[in-house]
């Protein structure tokens, strides 16, 4: 059976889920978006994505015309509809069907909500166990005085620039540094370093999503007593590191043992990344909204 897709409460089958080409979701990437995982028939920390959708949603003042609750539902009937245990769904609201003029004002119809239940895999398996490549990319994140990333924004022009940069040079994933020339953030994930035993990231006024992931091995560290620092983060700290990994809904935490061509430390996943990566599995497979509530 093809998978099924929920529009404005409607159900598809994925062959027949389509949106008009006049809704400002295609025509401008007017919208915001979530990308977030069900384990074991539970949505993992489902009501803080549902915030920051909402959230992104209010900062491009796009009223959803959905309570939170609705969406909620909205999600796991879509779940539930494709018979799923594990999967990673796409919430997607955009500004709907407008006129070809950029002005949300003519966007009569309302936003249109579309919920994707299907499978994903960021990076191949074995890099979950050996550690992934990456690469610092010359293309810098939006600056949050143009376009702030903490926005979940269709807009992910930015991102796709960075990951052409890597496809390139074959790596797995991209370095981006802001305006500044610190660093932000992956194209799809939030990094983090170990150093001297403390765990770093850069802080939220770096210009970098708020990784709902992120979010969860913050609470991990703080658990396991390990010290954690926000703040800017330079190249510098990245090359010198002990230990570093990537955080995300879709590649979940997923350790770096090469950046720019330099391993770090011994070129294998250090000790403390194993740790979170263990204790981030034992949580998802536990912890979550369930499906049959
Ligand atoms: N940064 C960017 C740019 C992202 O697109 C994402 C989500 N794919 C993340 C970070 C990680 O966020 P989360 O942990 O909430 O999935």
């Amino acid at each position: 059976m093809s998978v099924r897709i929920s529009i404005n409460g409607q159900m598809f089958a994925k062959e027949d889920a389509k949106v008009s080409v006049y809704d400002h979701g295609f025509l401008y990437g007017d919208g915001v978006f979530e990308g977030i995982r069900c384990y074991n028939r539970r949505i993992f920390r489902h009501q803080q994505h549902l915030d920051r959708l909402f959230e992104s949603a209010q900062a491009i003042d796009l009223t959803i015309g959905r309570t939170r609750e609705e969406v909620r539902q909205a999600v796991k009937e879509t779940v539930r509809a494709n018979g799923f245990d594990d999967c990673y769904i796409r919430l997607v609201v955009t500004r709907g069907v407008g006129d070809l003029g950029l002005s949300p004002s003519k966007c009569y119809g309302g936003p249109t909500l579309i919920v994707i239940a299907d499978k994903i895999q960021l990076y191949p398996e074995e890099k979950y166990r050996e550690g992934m490549e990456i690469v610092t990319v010359t293309t810098r994140r939006n600056s949050p005085d143009v376009l702030n990333p903490a926005i979940k924004s269709l807009n992910y022009l930015n991102n796709i620039l960075a990951k052409i940069e890597v496809n390139r040079v074959k790596a797995e994933e991209g370095l981006m540094l802001n305006q500044h020339g610190l660093v932000a953030e992956c194209t799809g994930d939030n990094v983090f370093l170990v150093k001297r035993g403390v765990l770093l990231t850069p802080s939220v006024d770096q210009g970098i999503l708020v990784g709902v992931t992120r979010g969860v091995v913050i609470e991990i560290a703080r658990e396991l007593g390990v010290p954690v620092r926000e703040g800017p983060m330079s190249l510098l700290e990245v090359y010198t590191a002990d230990e570093c990994f990537l955080t995300g809904t879709g590649a979940e935490v997923i350790p770096v043992v090469r950046i720019d061509g330099r391993n770090l430390a011994d070129g294998k996943p250090g000790p403390l990344s194993w740790r979170i990566i263990e204790r981030y599995r034992e949580l998802v497979a536990r912890e979550g909204d369930p499906l049959d509530e």
